[in-house]
């Protein structure tokens, strides 16, 4: 794991999977660079990575300080980008042939699975358009097969009346990065609601001073929805378990060319 800078989400992060990890039996090495790094040392450290053999997997923190170029990922190559991060994986995965599928909308479809909601046909709106995300969320959701096949709405910043898109959705992912953002008045009855925010907001009552809360106001959907993920413990939680199956599955298909 590759982290650039001291972005203190990106080091809560690289500690839960250290941990997850160590727990899972599988070595978890964080290789720091310091904010001042720059693209060149980045891309020299990935291709490090990318030829060790003892390596099955890499991943880089998000988001990059401002000096490193985001394209710097794509030397991340496709048998070890376990979270889709390089713009070849993510070519496949627009294809539809993808090596691995990003975890975190991947983590999103497992949550749905998980509670039997079913996926093929629903009308899922998506509102955030993130390349971490959004975006591929929809490219898996509309894959035909039976977690996919879904009909989807992407809303952004640029959306006229938000609401009105919500309202019409099956299914509701929130990936927008706003503290409870949406509220019960939003979301249809009955329809079920996936948050992927993952918020800092100032609680002076809290031990530390803040507590994390998503995209999707939890209490007013009780009662409206059939069913809410929480924040944290919701799809945070599943998104680290399938990087650590991603993994799994990488050192395994390097065992079996060996
Ligand atoms: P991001 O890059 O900031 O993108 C946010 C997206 O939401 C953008 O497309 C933005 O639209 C849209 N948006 C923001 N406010 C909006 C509004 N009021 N109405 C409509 N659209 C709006 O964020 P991200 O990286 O996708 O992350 C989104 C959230 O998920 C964050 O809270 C992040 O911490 C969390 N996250 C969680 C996990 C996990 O494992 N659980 C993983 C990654 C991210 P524009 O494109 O028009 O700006």
């Amino acid at each position: 794991m590759l982290c650039v800078g001291d972005d203190p989400a990106s080091k809560i992060y690289s500690a839960n999977i250290e941990r997850a990890g160590g727990g899972a039996g599988i070595a978890v090495e964080v290789v720091g660079l310091p904010a001042d790094a720059g693209t060149a040392l980045v891309a020299r450290t990935l291709a490090g990575l990318a030829d060790d053999l003892r390596v099955h997997a890499i991943i880089v923190q998000q988001p990059l300080p401002g000096g490193v170029s985001p394209s710097v990922v794509d030397g991340i190559p496709p048998a070890k980008d376990v979270d889709c991060a390089a713009a070849a994986s993510l070519g496949l995965l627009a294809r539809g042939a993808e090596a691995f599928a990003p975890c975190t909308p991947l983590a999103v479809i497992e949550a749905l699975a998980a509670a039997a909601v079913p996926i093929e046909g629903a009308h899922v709106v998506i509102v955030g358009r993130s390349a971490v995300v959004g975006r591929p969320l929809a490219l898996l959701l509309l894959r035909k097969c039976e977690r996919g096949n879904a009909t989807v709405t992407v809303c952004h910043t640029g959306t006229p009346d938000l609401t009105r898109h919500t309202l019409a959705a099956d299914i509701l992912v929130a990936a927008m990065g706003r503290p409870e953002a949406i509220r019960g008045s939003m979301v249809r009855e009955g329809a079920v609601v996936v948050d992927v925010g993952v918020n800092r907001v100032d609680d002076p009552a809290a031990e530390r001073g803040f507590r994390v809360v998503g995209d999707v106001a939890f209490d007013e959907m009780l009662g409206r929805a059939a069913v809410v993920t929480p924040v944290p413990g919701g799809v945070g939680a599943l998104t680290t378990a399938i990087l650590l199956r991603n993994t799994v599955r990488a050192a395994e298909a390097r065992a079996r060319q060996a």
